[in-house]
């Protein structure tokens, strides 16, 4: 193994854009209509259609905007979550895989629509999706992936081969669907937020709810009232004991990489269901470009956390597949895995004008789009119908057994 730490650490969309500087709440005495908790896509997203729809919203973020799991994903936008909707027709029936499928394909298109009518330059471009395998045991499951998918009406192919150096047997392409970065989106949106009268607390970590009318969110920074909130904090900060046993944390790696002059970058977005897990991209870098070399996945567990070993063997891995001629950021984030593979949307089973937007299985920025028109459709009482399928009220049914399986 390797045995040096190669790159800046931060992610690649940290560290080609701006820090921001918001202020931390002081002494803020408004009744918001909505104050959303985080400043990842889905508080972002949600915050911004909250604000065209008339109301008063506040964000608040512990940190800097998009600077966690948003900023250090690798922004695939797609609607191809690895292999999931044979799993999703079978598990939940055809037509919450149906809303799934929709609800992705639909988050892509909004983000090239926004992008283009905000004027937003984010890199976005539209690419294909592959997952590949090379081993002859995975083929049935990706013939089933791809029969599912086009059940769907998603715009799945059987492939055999794939431009990049690596040995397949099997792959599902999933035509038009894009990549972009995060940041550059994100921060021109929240901008615009902003211009249009939402207001944004960085540094402003969300601790309790005292529930009532309105209710009180405790931060370390004093108390801001709102009567509806958003937990778009990733893992709900507030009362997240419902969620437990029904999801896990996932840790996931990236690195971005100069190739040796003249060597050719994949075209497309690349996963494989193979071990070690892998997923490539590539984005506009300088003049010119760079590989995003992801993987090396795990369940969170504090006590054997050491992400370096996992540094050392992506970095090992991607000098072994490509010509690299430097390695330039790394970065590493997490995000929610729903046992039963569906993230959770919806009010609060207890507390109907507090949201939980969670667990969109390390493929959450498409959805995010999505899940923002869920949470406005409930606060403007006109629920979006799809929306039953994600809601948190699939609690009141014990979890099953047969999804204790940790699948990818
Ligand atoms: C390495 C990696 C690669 C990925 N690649 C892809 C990909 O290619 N395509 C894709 O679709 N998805 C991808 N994902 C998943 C995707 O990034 C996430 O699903 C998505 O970003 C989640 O967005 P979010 O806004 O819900 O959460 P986050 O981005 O985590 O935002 C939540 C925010 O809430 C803040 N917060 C938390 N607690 C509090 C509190 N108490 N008070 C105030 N603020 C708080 C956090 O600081 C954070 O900024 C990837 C994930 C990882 C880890």
């Amino acid at each position: 193994m390797v045995d040096e730490l190669l790159g800046e650490d931060v992610s690649l969309w940290v560290g080609t854009t701006k820090q921001t500087h918001y202020p931390e709440l002081n002494n803020d005495q408004t009744v918001y209509d909505v104050i959303v908790v985080g400043g990842g896509i889905t508080g972002i997203v949600t915050a911004y259609k909250l604000l065209l729809n008339g109301l008063t919203v506040a964000l608040i973020e512990k940190r800097r905007i998009v600077d966690w799991t948003t900023g250090g994903s690798t922004a695939k936008l797609t609607s191809q979550h690895y292999l999931i909707y044979d799993y999703l027709i079978k598990r939940h029936g055809k037509d919450a895989a149906q809303a799934f499928a929709d609800a992705n394909q639909n988050g892509i298109d909004e983000i090239e629509q926004l992008s283009e009518e905000l004027a937003i330059d984010c890199d976005f471009s539209r690419r294909s999706a592959y997952v590949f395998t090379n081993e002859d045991q995975k083929f049935e499951a990706i013939k089933a992936e791809v029969v599912a998918a086009l059940e769907l009406g998603l715009p799945a192919s059987f492939e055999t081969t794939i431009e990049l150096p690596f040995p397949v047997k099997a792959a599902i392409k999933f035509s038009d669907q894009a990549q972009f970065h995060p940041r550059k989106f994100l921060l021109a949106l929240t901008e615009q937020f902003v211009a249009n009268g939402g207001v944004i607390y960085e540094n402003t970590e969300a601790t309790n709810i005292r529930t009532g009318e309105p209710h009180v969110i405790v931060t370390n920074q004093g108390e801001l009232r709102g009567n509806s909130i958003v937990q778009a904090s990733g893992e709900p900060f507030w009362d997240n004991d419902m969620l437990k046993g029904r999801m896990w944390p996932k840790m996931s790696y990236a690195l971005a990489v100069k190739l040796k002059e003249g060597s050719a970058y994949p075209q497309h977005m690349y996963i494989t269901t193979d071990d070690p897990l892998r997923t490539i991209r590539t984005a506009p870098y300088d003049d010119g470009e760079v590989l995003i070399f992801g993987g090396e996945s795990h369940e969170y567990d504090e006590d054997s956390y050491n992400p370096d070993d996992h540094y050392k063997k992506l970095i090992e891995d991607v000098y072994k597949r490509f010509d690299v001629e430097k390695v330039l950021y790394r970065w590493l984030a997490g995000d929610n895995m729903p046992y039963d593979r569906m993230p959770y949307i919806g009010p609060h089973p207890d507390h109907p004008s507090i949201y939980i937007v969670t667990g969109y299985r390390a493929w959450g920025l498409a959805w995010a789009m999505s899940a923002a028109d869920v949470i406005a459709g409930y606060i403007s009482d006109a629920p979006v119908e799809w929306a039953k399928h994600f809601s948190l009220e699939r609690l009141k049914v014990p979890a099953l057994e047969e999804d204790r399986d940790k699948g990818v």
